[in-house]
């Protein structure tokens, strides 16, 4: 039996894998809620899909909830709630909208665990929610640690609530930690893979395209994380989402560039020894592991070959050309609402660049800007979060760069 010790979550509930898990899938248009229905899919016996929440692609969510029969679908975009009522009520699902119908769906009895894909700081306000109705998390929307990780896991610890990292990284750190829950963590070493501008300059990252800085050379995500993977802003938000997760010190979280991806993260205990885990870039892997969590299901997945890829390397991150990862050390070392302040004028900022409003080197600049001037808050409470995201985005928006 795996006990629960602070920063080892446990579901509350071991579902063993004969029985069915009932899931709220926030964001199942995305990248991340597309392949956990892809297991979804092969695993109908074990998960059942309760609701189901996109915010715009409404033919996407009509044809998921079609396919899938939740028992509630929420559409974010008030718009276009008449053609997804259109569409799924003759078929009996009930469909709402709006952001306060995404955050009340996942109380709903019926669900036993919400899978948060959603995309930014609209992750946050249904989490609290569904911590609060004692509802187990698998936790891919890493903003919502990165904005407000002391409160959640505050509420997660009070409401027996386990928190199941979906994020490849957190995911290698929390299936290290099985068994060793005993035994303190030294350190843990994040990967990041460089993304598409590993190796290159501030003269070159000056004219850097979207096209180019939407390249991920491993992964296949969405847009506003292979933008923040480019820019190392990813592995800050990464640093500051396992100090959370994991109760640790900034000085006990390391990042190192290991271009391939095949190590997804490590633990170095205070014998020295090192774990890591390891696997081919599939962000099936750490999804079905949340999902089946404390079990492992079999899948035919593609197997990684140490003979295909001869060579691992690590290299330091290059933080004087990207500038975001020491960005992300900052804001968590300052603590209160400087990573809120963080993530909003990223987000804001990542927007503002797949718009062509401002070039890849003045994200980082936006982001050093709003940290300086948002009032700090050493011991925020949600609406102190609330307004300093609000205020972060009004300040960013309004920003003129030359
Ligand atoms: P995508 O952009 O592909 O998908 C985002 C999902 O969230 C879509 O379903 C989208 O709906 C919905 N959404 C977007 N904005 C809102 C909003 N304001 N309110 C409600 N729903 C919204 O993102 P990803 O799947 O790539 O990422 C999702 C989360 O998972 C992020 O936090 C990311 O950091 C994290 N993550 C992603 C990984 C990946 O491989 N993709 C890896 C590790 C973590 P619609 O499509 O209708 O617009
Ligand atoms: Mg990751």
């Amino acid at each position: 039996m795996l006990e629960k010790k602070f920063a080892f979550p446990v579901p509350k509930k071991h579902f063993m894998p004969s029985s069915q898990k009932r899931i709220a899938l926030l964001g199942s248009t995305g990248s991340i809620g597309t392949q956990t229905l892809d297991i979804a899919r092969l695993h109908k016996d074990k998960i059942a899909i309760e609701v189901l929440t996109a915010h715009s692609n409404a033919d996407l969510l009509i044809a998921q909830a079609a396919e899938f029969m939740p028992n509630v679908v929420v559409i974010g975009n008030e718009l276009l709630y008449d053609k997804v009522f259109a569409a799924l009520d003759p078929l009996g699902i009930k469909v709402y909208s709006g952001e306060k119908s995404l955050a009340s769906v996942v109380e709903m009895e019926t669900v036993d665990l919400v899978l948060t894909a959603l995309m930014g700081y609209a992750g946050l306000l249904p989490t609290i929610r569904a911590i609060k109705a004692g509802k187990d998390i698998a936790l891919a929307n890493k903003e919502t640690l990165v904005v407000a990780g002391e409160l959640i896991m505050k509420l997660a610890t009070e409401n027996n609530v386990s928190i199941i990292p979906v994020d490849s990284e957190h995911s290698a750190i929390f299936q290290c930690l099985v068994g060793e829950y005993h035994n303190k963590i030294e350190k843990i070493i994040l990967t990041a893979s460089g993304g598409p501008f590993r190796g290159k300059d501030r003269n070159f990252l000056s004219t850097v395209t979207k096209a180019q800085a939407l390249k991920h050379p491993n992964w296949s995500m969405g847009a506003k994380i292979t933008i923040d993977s480019a820019s190392l802003m990813n592995k800050g938000l990464e640093v500051i989402e396992a100090k959370w997760l994991f109760d640790l010190k900034p000085s006990q979280i390391e990042v190192v560039v290991h271009p391939q991806s095949i190590v997804h993260s490590m633990i170095e205990f205070e014998d020295t020894s090192i774990k890591a885990q390891l696997g081919l870039p599939d962000m099936k892997i750490p999804i079905q592991y949340a999902l089946f969590f404390p079990h492992r299901i079999k899948a035919d997945f593609e197997k990684f070959s140490f003979l295909k890829y001869p060579t691992l390397t690590f290299e330091k991150p290059d933080t004087e050309t990207f500038r975001n990862l020491n960005l992300a050390y900052q804001a968590m070392e300052t603590g209160g609402n400087a990573a809120c302040v963080l993530n909003a004028a990223n987000e804001i900022a990542v927007s503002k660049f797949l718009n062509d409003e401002i070039s890849f080197l003045q994200i980082s600049d936006m982001i050093a800007h709003c940290m300086g001037k948002i009032a700090f808050i050493k011991q925020p409470n949600l609406e102190d979060y609330i307004h300093t995201d609000q205020a972060t985005r009004a300040m960013a928006e309004n920003m003129i760069l030359r």
